[in-house]
C-alpha cells in the first residue's frame, strides 16, 4: 500500500539527526505549518533551489548523493551570505515511493543537515518526475550579511578550494571513472563553506558561491557592485587537481566549470592576513586570484574559452 505523504515524511525525515536542540523551532513537522521564532534582533535570510533530475544532476546519481546535493547547494547560498543555518523545508517529487530510495536519500540529506546544524521543519511530497526543492533559512546580525554589491576598486578577488575540480569529476564520472577519485568526489559531495562564510563577516566586501563557474559568478559580483574585475590566470589554483590536464583545458575547467560550491569574494588588501589566517584555521585552501577596478565587466587576460558554455549540472539561473 502506498505511503501517505504524512507517513513518508514521518518515516524518513521525521527522525533526521539533529546536531543539538533546534534553535527557534516552536513547532516542527506534523502540523499544517511550522512555527519558527526568528532569533531576536537578527536578519532572516531565505533561499530556495530546485534540482531536477537530468537538468541539475545526472539521473544516474545515487539517492544518497542527491540528498546531500539538494541541501548542499542551498547551504552554499547561506554560506555565501555569511549566514548561520537555522531551518529548511523540503518538497520532493518522486516517480514512485521506493522505501530504499527514500532511506538512502534521507541518509545523505540527514548527514549534512546534522553537520550543518540545520533542522528540517516541514515537507511535501508529490508524484511525478524526480525533483527536489529545498528552502533554507539562516540568520545574520543586522546588516552584516555578505552581499554581491559591496566590491570596491582596489579590493582583491579571492576563491576557496579547487574550482574546476567538480567539472572534471563530472566528466570523469560520465566516462565511467570510480566515484572515489578526488575529482569525482568534488562533484558528488560538494561541501558548503559555512564556517568560512561566517569567518568572512567583517572581512569580505562582497561574496558569491561558485555554482555556474568562476568567471560567470565573479562577473555577478562585478555587475552588482558596479565595478570591473580582472582575474590573473597565473594565480589560479591549477596546480592541484587539474595539473594533469593541458593548461588551456585546466583553465577552461577552472574558469568555466560549475558545481564547485566554493566561495568567491572580494576584500580590501588590509584584510588579507586575517582571511588567510581564517582559511588556515579551517584547513581550507584559499587564494587571491585577481583585483577589482573602476570600470565594468569580468576579464581574464590570455583566456578565451574554446567551447561556448561548459556542460555542467549546477546551473540555476538565480543564485
Ligand atoms: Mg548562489
Amino acid at each position: 500500500m502506498p505511503l501517505s505523504e504524512f507517513q513518508l515524511i514521518a518515516r524518513y525525515f521525521g527522525a533526521l539527526p539533529a546536531a543539538g536542540p533546534a534553535e527557534g523551532v516552536v513547532l516542527g513537522i506534523g502540523d499544517d505549518a511550522a512555527i519558527l521564532r526568528v532569533p531576536s534582533g537578527e536578519d532572516l535570510l531565505v533561499s530556495i533551489d530546485t534540482l531536477v533530475a537530468g537538468v541539475h544532476f545526472p539521473p544516474s546519481l545515487s539517492p544518497r548523493a542527491i540528498g546531500h546535493r539538494a541541501l548542499a547547494v542551498n547551504l552554499s547560498d547561506l554560506a555565501a551570505m555569511g549566514a548561520r543555518p537555522l531551518w529548511f523545508t523540503l518538497a520532493i517529487t518522486l516517480p514512485e515511493a521506493d522505501p530504499r530510495w527514500l532511506a538512502d536519500f534521507a541518509e545523505g540529506l540527514g548527514e549534512l543537515a546534522s553537520r550543518a546544524g540545520i533542522a528540517l521543519v516541514g515537507g511535501d511530497t508529490t508524484r511525478g518526475p524526480l525533483s527536489v526543492t529545498i528552502q533554507v533559512h539562516g540568520a545574520a546580525a543586522p546588516g552584516a550579511a555578505l552581499r554581491r554589491d559591496g566590491a570596491r576598486p582596489g579590493d582583491e578577488l579571492w576563491v576557496t578550494g579547487r574550482p574546476g575540480l567538480a567539472a572534471l569529476g563530472l566528466r570523469l564520472l560520465q566516462s565511467g571513472a570510480e566515484a572515489e577519485d578526488p575529482a569525482c568526489a568534488a562533484f558528488l559531495w560538494p561541501e558548503p563553506r559555512i564556517a568560512f562564510g561566517l569567518a568572512l563577516l567583517g572581512l569580505a566586501s562582497a561574496a558569491i558561491d561558485v555554482s555556474d563557474g568562476l568567471l560567470a559568478d565573479a562577473g555577478h559580483i562585478a555587475e552588482r557592485s558596479g565595478c570591473g574585475i580582472e582575474i590573473d590566470a597565473a594565480l589560479l589554483p591549477l596546480e592541484a587537481g587539474l595539473a594533469s590536464l593541458p593548461r588551456d583545458e585546466a583553465l577552461e575547467l577552472c574558469l568555466g566549470g560549475g558545481d564547485d560550491y566554493e566561495l568567491c569574494f572580494t576584500a580590501p588588501p588590509s584584510a588579507a592576513a586575517d582571511i588567510s589566517a581564517a582559511a588556515g584555521r579551517l584547513g581550507l585552501p584559499c587564494r587571491r586570484i585577481g583585483r577589482v577596478h573602476a570600470g565594468e565587466g569580468i576579464r581574464c587576460p590570455g583566456f578565451s574559452p574554446a567551447h561556448a558554455g561548459f556542460q555542467h549540472f549546477g546551473a540555476n539561473t538565480d543564485a
